[in-house]
């Protein structure tokens, strides 16, 4: 399939979110060119129907928007900032959209970066995981100009369902921390019920319905739940990902003076299972901090 009318884009990162979110945006019949480091990720979404990239620059040449589904923010800077990155190489529609989890502080500096270059930039983060991202039914939080929110909007139609300009540059990673602070001491909270439960040796998969029809029910605990039961570690958002949210979490804390007793807690738990090997495992294995405690590993 070629470039086409409903809107064209340069997608790059092509992992366990992006893969999803780039195929939404084929099946609402927007085309796109994807790159990846990994040349495997970027057969399979050509299989899909976009067209291949050997670059960032080659993957936003002819776009209207490109959009970046990266780790961290180093790699988001690598791809902005590098010598086939979006800087020097801007799509067409002058538009660069990262719906990764990064750093603020980065983010406006890349804002400010990209502004004097004469191209847009809008931070939108998401929640809602693999499965939302594969539902095309993820909340994405925007910081940045309402002019480029408004070109964006159309394309964030395709993956998402809950969709907020929720600010300036920035903003919209300022809200996906508190939203990680959240499902961090959430996930906490269910492993402990969990081994409390265990441990009193009522029935686990019960324990979870009862607490899912009452005032306890969480989306952690519909999702990761079953996983949690049956001691299933299988990655959908890894332990080393959460870390690094909750170290964005801690500096934002840091710099604005605002004590995260709670966040504290629960990375130095996250922390620990990275110590014992479980940094590429889901978020769900943060209970095996728990078997540990118990005695039941
Ligand atoms: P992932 O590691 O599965 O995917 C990242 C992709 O980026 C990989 O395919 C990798 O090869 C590619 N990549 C790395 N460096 C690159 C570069 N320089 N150029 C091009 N491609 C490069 O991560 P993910 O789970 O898809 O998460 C992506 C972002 O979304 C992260 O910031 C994460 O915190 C956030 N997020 C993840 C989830 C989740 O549940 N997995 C949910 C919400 C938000």
């Amino acid at each position: 399939m070629g470039r086409n009318d409903k809107g064209h884009v340069g997608f790059i990162g092509l992992g366990t979110m992006g893969r999803e979110m780039a195929r939404n945006l084929l099946a609402a019949g927007h085309s796109v060119t994807a790159f990846d480091i990994v040349g495997s990720a970027v057969e399979e979404l050509v299989s899909a129907g976009a067209i291949a990239a050997t670059s960032p620059a080659q993957a936003a040449a002819n776009a209207d928007i490109a959009i970046t589904m990266l780790p961290d923010t180093p790699q988001v800077e690598e791809v902005v900032y590098g010598a086939q990155g979006l800087l020097a190489s801007p799509p067409a529609g002058r538009l660069v959209v990262d719906m990764s989890t990064i750093s603020p502080v980065a983010v406006r500096r890349i804002h400010a970066d990209l502004k004097a270059a004469g191209t847009d930039f809008i931070d939108a983060p998401v929640s809602g995981g693999p499965i939302g991202a594969k539902n095309a039914a993820l909340s994405i939080m925007a910081g940045g100009e309402a002019e480029a929110f408004a070109r964006a909007e159309p394309y964030f139609r395709a993956m998402g369902t809950t969709i907020t300009h929720v600010g300036a540059p920035g903003a919209g990673q300022a809200v996906k921390l508190c939203n990680q602070l959240i499902c961090g001491i959430n996930i906490q909270a269910i492993c402990e019920a969990i081994a409390l439960g265990r441990a009193s040796g009522v029935d686990l998969e019960q324990l979870r319905n009862v607490l899912l029809g009452g005032s306890a029910a969480s989306w952690m605990l519909e999702k990761l739940g079953p996983a949690m039961i049956s001691g299933d570690v299988g990655a959908g958002f890894r332990i080393d990902l959460m870390l690094k949210d909750l170290r964005l979490v801690q500096e934002q804390a840091q710099a604005l003076s605002v004590p995260l007793p709670g966040t504290a807690l629960v990375t130095s738990q996250y922390i620990e299972a990275r110590a014992h090997g479980e940094g590429a495992n889901g978020n769900q294995a943060l209970f095996r901090v728990y078997d540990r405690m118990t005695n039941r590993d």
